[in-house]
């Protein structure tokens, strides 16, 4: 397929360079100017856009990928397919589909979870919305960037899935964190805790998978000083969008608001830039 790749960032660089390998003619722009082998840089967004089959962004926030689209549906070919990979607030996610469907062009909100090792692996998870029209044109482009893609419904499904999923992560994460803490100051080895909790009704993937404890469990950005992994600024992202959905939707998250609270003192005392599990060092080190 001839496909144009807008955003080539720490995501967008290896998902765009995979497609390329699997032997797809592709064509990359990005305001910073990056260069990647296997693909032809583009100088304008229009010259990215022009004549491909599908259109991928792959961009920072909903606000961005508004302007973004309303420019890609100016120079896109009819039947061109277009496929949001960023992550958004739903009510963004649902005008680019709009803004696609007044152009008469397939569209697909398709956030991804993963990270960058899963974009550079090709084994990403993508959560999809959209026209099934729109998911069996996606779909081969999916199955080389990611091993899974999920079809969720209609326009923003895809974006409803990845906030109501990273809600429950950060307030997990925090739950285990302070599980740690407790038991570090009632005396409990922290060993004894996992071993009891991981294959107790405590067990999660914040437990049993990341574990945020160093030393203990299986390997983890906890045992690599913190480095991310996944960076406490895009939890609080995430969680500030779930927030978000939230109050439109009507619905009662105390606890999602209580995380995106904790996170966001945590970004701004020290956290920018750590993994998101290290909310157990800083309240080890209260
Ligand atoms: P990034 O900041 O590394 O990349 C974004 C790129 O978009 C940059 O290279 C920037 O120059 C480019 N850009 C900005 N404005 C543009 C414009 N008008 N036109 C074209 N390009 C433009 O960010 P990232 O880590 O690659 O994340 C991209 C998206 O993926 C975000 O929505 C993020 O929430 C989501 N995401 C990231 C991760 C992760 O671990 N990094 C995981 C899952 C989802």
């Amino acid at each position: 397929m001839r496909i144009g790749f807008v955003g080539l960032g720490n995501m967008g660089a290896p998902m765009a360079a995979n497609l390329a390998k699997a032997g797809h003619t592709v064509t990359g722009y990005d305001p910073a100017g990056v260069t990647l082998e296997g693909i032809t840089a583009a100088k304008t967004l229009e010259a990215a856009v022009r004549d491909q089959e599908a259109v991928i962004t792959m961009l920072p926030n909903g606000e961005i990928v508004r302007a973004v689209h309303a420019d890609i549906v100016r120079s896109a070919s009819p039947g061109a397919l277009l496929v949001d990979c960023s992550t958004v607030d739903v009510d963004s996610a649902r005008a680019v589909h709009e803004i696609a469907r007044n152009a008469e062009l397939l569209s697909l909100d398709a956030p991804v979870s993963g990270g960058t090792g899963g974009a550079s692996a090709g084994t990403l998870t993508f959560m999809v919305g959209g026209s099934a029209e729109a998911f069996a044109l996606g779909t081969p482009l999916f199955e080389i960037m990611g091993q899974k893609a999920v079809l969720c419904g209609e326009a923003g499904a895809g974006q409803a899935a990845k906030i109501c999923n990273n809600m429950i992560l950060g307030i997990s994460m925090i739950g285990v964190c302070e599980a740690f803490h407790l038991a570090d100051r009632l005396g409990l080895d922290r060993q004894a805790m996992f071993d009891v909790a991981s294959t107790s009704s405590g067990s999660c993937w914040s437990l049993n998978t990341y574990c945020p404890a160093p030393g203990v469990g299986p390997k983890s950005p906890a045992d690599n000083d913190y480095r991310p992994g996944f960076a406490a600024e895009l939890m609080l992202k995430d969680l500030a969008l779930s927030q978000e959905a939230a109050e439109t939707a009507g619905a009662e998250t105390e606890l999602g608001r209580h995380a995106r609270e904790i996170y966001q003192i945590f970004v701004e005392t020290g956290g920018k830039g750590k993994d998101f599990s290290a909310i157990l060092e800083q309240l080890s080190a209260r």
